[in-house]
């Protein structure tokens, strides 16, 4: 199959296509309605077809003959452990533990929480839920209680399912103190609490609401998956929107299923047997897709990897897992890549390993800089290919079809849009760009199966964010351009989202912890360049009149409170207090204008600045930064 055969019928008829790509498929009902429009510019695919995203990632596989093949190998080299689950066995660990959540009250429909580190339960977990119909969200382990708290409220989830505790290099986080305070703050209270205890740390159990995993597993009965309606939910998946209030992105069970088999098979050309490892945590939308589902969907072995690119030993870490395991294709973040090469740039490490068996990496997340791109290319001697997802789509936008015939490749441009997606660029009025204008990247409707069509309890929200700008189009928040041959080059966000280490963060939300600090009069939250993490925040903060704090303690106070409120990950680091902020006439802080000087590009201060000259000062402050970094 070629690429540009395809895509173009893909455009031209979208609902023709994907009821091909459907038909090949175990559901347990096939879909008579490949495609309905809603009056709200959503849409539905596959309506009637009826399956289980658990019986097809698990029980299918071992119908089709792959019970004794390796579907997860658990590696982990901050607990020392390796480990490998068979089809067969991970089948019967996750029927059992479906039908302890059963045992439990959770029903079809039912959410429920899983806030646990990278071991294999987690994913076990995932599957069970999908088994039952229960609808599960994964919190990452790095959100404090706060975030967790907000989670909870939004999922309204009957059960928690968590651990005793996570590791960070050599450092043990428990995560239970956690799971209390985020229920103490939380107005949602789940029936119960199921706590995995692992050897590095015990939890305090609170008696009558919290239950032991392993013990409960070991006397419950295994369950067959149920059947499910195509758009009946598989998971909900927070993202940071341009608020305070996390998104809670629905995944469709019937869209997810086609859209992963395709990806895995045409983008990342991956077939059955094949090992695969997507480098991320369960609790990001890469987990889902592509440690969980998609591997498992298409009959693949899947690397599950608790440890880091480095310091677990070492830069080689990666290089060992591939060697090791013979991984044929792999998946990480451009920050990961950045640190090893900061610690091996020569790939004295990379060399000891055979990496003979690695056919290509892809990398996502943010964008893929060309000086990491030729160094991992030239130190792999891989090919090294940049692909651009969201959490939303759940999988990727622009990608190369390694799968496909004739998708190319284009270095510095996060590559074609995938077949189902029309990606084009509007300008501010939503008129259609031509090739090498700048603008708001876009995806005419239909979004192809698989990306989210609502939000959970929220569909008011999603119609708003997503497809009101642009009527007719689905808004990614992203801005660049397409070249004359249709490679997509992502320039950054176009709101108010930041992307630090590949995870998406809410400079709004920052900006409300900043600016309730009583010494702050009035504050904007902004990314600026990191050599590493690709961006990490910045709070610019105006002090209130004869407020006695220095610019190192006020700073000190906000980095804790950003931590405690939302976690570690959110890399809060920087404050600088200036005098004023550019704003409007109208008083709106200027945040686009502050961007573009953060991010060094070229921009016209606008007519409706107020005082052109206030620019001056914090042109100077970030650019003491970047001197300093
Ligand atoms: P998330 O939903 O957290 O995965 O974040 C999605 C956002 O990450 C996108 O909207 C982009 O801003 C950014 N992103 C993801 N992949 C890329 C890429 N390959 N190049 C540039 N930006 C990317």
């Amino acid at each position: 199959m070629t690429y540009q055969h395809c895509y173009d019928r893909s455009i031209a008829d979208p609902a023709a296509f994907w009821a091909e790509q459907a038909n090949d498929f175990a559901w347990y009902r096939k879909p008579t309605q490949t495609l309905t429009e809603n009056a709200d510019g959503t849409h539905q695919w596959f309506s009637d077809g009826r399956l289980n995203s658990c019986y097809l990632a698990l029980d299918y596989q071992i119908e089709q003959g792959r019970g004794e093949q390796v579907a997860l190998i658990y590696d982990s080299p901050v607990t020392h452990t390796q480990q490998t689950f068979t089809y067969l066995q991970m089948r019967d660990e996750v029927a059992r533990l479906a039908g302890l959540l059963r045992q439990l009250g959770v029903e079809k429909g039912d959410g429920v929480i899983i806030y646990m580190p990278m071991v294999p339960q987690a994913a076990m977990a995932m599957l069970a839920c999908a088994r039952i119909g229960a609808v599960h969200s994964v919190v990452f382990g790095g959100f404090a209680a706060n975030e967790l708290a907000l989670r909870i409220d939004d999922a309204r989830p009957k059960l928690l399912l968590t651990a005793s505790c996570g590791l960070e290099f050599d450092r043990v986080i428990a995560y239970k103190p956690l799971v209390d305070r985020a229920l103490q703050l939380a107005q949602h209270q789940p029936r119960q609490v199921l706590v995995l205890q692992r050897p590095q740390a015990r939890a305090e159990m609170i008696e009558g609401r919290d239950l032991d995993w392993q013990a409960a597993v070991a006397s419950a009965e295994p369950v067959a998956p149920v059947e499910l309606g195509a758009a009946d939910p598989l998971y909900i998946m927070y993202t940071s929107g341009t608020t305070g209030k996390p998104k809670g992105i629905v995944r469709e069970n019937g869209g997810n299923a086609v859209a992963l088999k395709f990806a895995m098979q045409h983008i990342y050309g991956m077939q059955p047997g094949d090992v695969w490892w997507g480098i991320s945590d369960v609790g990001w939308v890469v987990g889902h897709s592509l440690i969980v589902y998609g591997p498992l969907m298409n009959g693949c072995t899947s690397v599950f990897y608790e440890g880091k690119p480095i310091r677990t030993p070492d830069a080689g870490a990666y290089w060992r897992v591939v060697e090791q395991y013979k991984v044929n294709g792999m998946f990480c973040a451009p920050t990961a890549m950045r640190a090893v090469r900061k610690e091996d740039p020569e790939g004295l490490l990379l060399r000891k390993y055979d990496l003979s068996s690695l056919r290509q990496l892809f990398l996502a997340g943010e964008k893929l800089d060309s000086s990491t791109h030729q160094w991992l290319e030239a130190t792999s001697g891989k090919a090294v290919h940049d692909h651009w997802w969201q959490t939303e789509t759940g999988w990727p936008v622009t990608a190369p079809c390694v799968g496909l015939d004739g998708s190319g490749v284009r270095a510095g441009s996060s590559n074609r849009a995938v077949p189902g997606y029309h990606v084009q660029v509007l300008d501010d009025d939503g008129h259609l760009l031509g090739p090498n204008q700048q603008g708001a990247i876009v995806i005419a409707l239909p979004l192809p199966p698989g990306c989210s069509q609502t939000l959970w309890g929220d569909h008011a929200r999603y119609v708003q964010s997503y497809l009101q700008t642009y009527p007719g189009y689905y808004h990614t928040g992203d801005g660049g351009y397409l070249d004359d041959d249709g490679f997509v080059y992502i320039m950054g966000r176009t709101d108010d989202v930041i992307n630090v280490s590949g995870h998406r963060l809410s400079t709004g939300e920052m900006e409300d912890l900043v600016a309730a600090h009583p010494a702050v009069a009035e504050c904007a939250v902004i990314g600026v360049y990191d050599e590493i993490k690709g961006q990490v925040p910045l709070a610019l903060v105006v002090l209130k009149d004869a407020t006695p704090i220095s610019e190192q303690q006020l700073q000190s106070e906000l980095v804790a409170r950003v931590r405690e409120q939302i976690g570690a990950l959110a890399c809060f680091n920087q404050v600088r207090v200036v005098k004023r902020l550019p704003k409007t006439r109208s008083g709106k802080i200027l945040r686009a204008v502050l961007r573009k000087i953060a991010d060094q590009q070229p921009y016209t201060p606008p007519s409706t600045l107020d005082d052109p000259a206030v620019l001056d000062e914090i042109e100077a402050v970030l650019a003491s930064l970047a001197r300093a970094g």
